[in-house]
């Protein structure tokens, strides 16, 4: 029997696939390769370059392969893009995952664990956020995201297919072992667009607004460890093969830390004085995003190894130093 991983040539997907091969797992990947690499799949991982849009490439896959369990991680991932292109986020997030489901179903294929996102919520009613908080997206990304949780569930309802939404704060960092790391293009995440500074990329990193009501003005988020979040979900994918029930669950550290306090650490961790400054706010960005992830800890027994944003950031910094152009040659 195989693990599926939709998008495992992606960031978060190809470092999930690593985990699970390492704990000794039968893995195929299928990517599209749009915005994943071939690079970043694991030698070990039969691949198949499919389009989860394409059904029949999908039925294929499924007829070829004895699939317990599958591990979604394509779709279309910026807020900022899902403002000005939200169709593009329809048509991937959710016709992708409209087409996965009915050949699931069609195959008898009953356990997924899929990506959603601290996105969901919008603007905090209070921090941390717990599961159970309103759910109110600020972006057409958080928006396709929870539809993606509410498909699930009535999927779930009319044909017993069981699932785990992991709703993800913000990912960083990358694999010990220097192979695989943090790689879009175009890039738009901090910590990367930060690095490119000291690798001599960019000269001076945007901050995004310092009017927000925080304690400098900067908007403060979550940062975990891509490889915290691979380990979130094999142990998630554990639960729904032992018989757990539909669940959602936040990982993230419990710890904010403003855009400017990151800068910080990154001057500290590369010895660079990387210049910043203050450009307009970003679209559909709310001010503070912390997680609780107890019940993570609780239910999956999740236990993040890298907890210190020193560390998290050191280990982006040995990946894009050594590969600054990512896969790319
Ligand atoms: N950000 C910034 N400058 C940049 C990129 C991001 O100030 O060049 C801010 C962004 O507004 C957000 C935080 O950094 O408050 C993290 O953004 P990112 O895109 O990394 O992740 P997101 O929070 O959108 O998932």
């Amino acid at each position: 029997m195989s693990i599926l991983v939709l998008g495992g040539a992606g960031y978060i997907g190809s470092h999930t696939v690593y985990e699970l091969i390492e704990a000794g797992r039968d893995v195929v990947v299928a990517d599209n390769l749009l915005t994943g690499f071939k690079e970043a799949v694991h030698p070990k991982a039969r691949f198949y370059q499919l389009d989860i849009r394409d059904r029949g490439a999908l039925d294929t896959l499924f007829q070829a392969e004895d699939i317990e369990g599958v591990i979604h991680f394509a779709a279309s991932s910026q807020v900022g893009e899902s403002m000005f292109n939200p169709l593009k986020y329809y048509d991937n997030n959710l016709h992708g995952t409209m087409v996965l489901l009915q050949s699931m179903v069609a195959h008898g294929v009953d356990k997924i664990v899929f990506s959603s996102t601290a996105a969901t919520y919008g603007e905090p009613e209070s921090v941390p956020i717990l599961e159970t908080d309103r759910t109110q997206p600020t972006s057409c990304y958080g928006e396709t995201k929870l539809s993606m949780e509410h498909m699930m569930s009535w999927v779930s309802k009319a044909h017993g297919l069981r699932y785990v939404a992991l709703r993800y704060f913000n990912a960083c960092g990358a694999h010990a072992s220097g192979k695989i790391g943090e790689a879009h293009n175009p890039e738009t995440h901090l910590i990367p667009l930060i690095l490119q500074v000291p690798n001599g990329q960019r000269e001076k990193i945007s901050i995004f607004g310092d009017d927000y009501p925080t304690p400098d003005g900067t908007c403060i988020r979550d940062y975990i460890h891509v490889t915290d979040l691979a380990q979130a979900h094999i142990l998630a994918l554990d639960y729904l093969m032992n018989g757990g029930e539909n669940n959602v669950f936040n990982l993230g550290n419990g710890v904010g830390f403003s855009v400017n306090e990151v800068i910080e650490v990154a001057r500290a961790v590369t010895g660079h004085p990387i210049p910043a400054e203050v450009t307009p706010r970003r679209a559909g960005d709310p001010a503070q995003l912390i997680a609780s992830s107890e019940k993570a800890k609780t239910v999956l027994g999740w236990k993040p190894q890298y907890d210190d944003l020193n560390t998290i950031v050191s280990s982006a910094w040995n990946w894009h130093k050594a590969h600054p152009h990512g896969y790319e040659k």
